[in-house]
């Protein structure tokens, strides 16, 4: 992986001032491609994959840091774990399906709106928000 050029995440890092390890850029690389919204336990498997002398308390440190600098985000949908994903350039929201955990994204202009709306009946102006949908599957045998 050295002399590969930087990944966007690496480079946000990088213009954050933090000191790019080999193991931190690894670890930064392996959230920036993920998709999945992944847990600490589920980032530490991959990035186990590409080196294996990564522990999972670097994992811990590195995402810490990666919090703390505005570079990723961190979720709680009710599963007693954090998960975590790059900044979004663009505001999404999410549902999670409750079978299977699995998150999907969404944006919707009317929820937007009517939030906005919401805000400014009650006498403020809305400046962020987050929005979880918790749902099972309309052919869910379960429910
Ligand atoms: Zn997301």
């Amino acid at each position: 992986m050295a002399g590969d050029k930087p990944s966007a995440i690496e480079a946000a890092c990088i213009s954050k001032g933090m000191r790019m390890t080999e193991q931190r850029r690894i670890i930064a690389r392996v959230l920036g491609e993920a998709q999945d919204h992944p847990d600490v336990e589920e980032l530490y498997r991959r990035a186990v994959k590409i080196d294996e002398e990564i522990s999972i308390s670097t994992v811990y440190r590195t995402v810490r840091l990666l919090e703390d600098a505005g570079i990723i985000e961190r979720h709680d949908f009710r599963e007693g774990r954090s998960r975590y994903e790059q900044v979004p350039e663009k505001h999404h929201d999410h549902l999670i399906n409750l079978r299977t955990g699995e998150v999907t994204e969404f944006r919707s202009e009317e929820i937007e709106r009517l939030q906005e709306t919401v805000a400014r009946k009650l006498g403020y102006k809305l400046v962020n928000h987050r929005l979880e949908l918790y749902a099972v599957p309309l052919d869910d045998k379960k429910t």
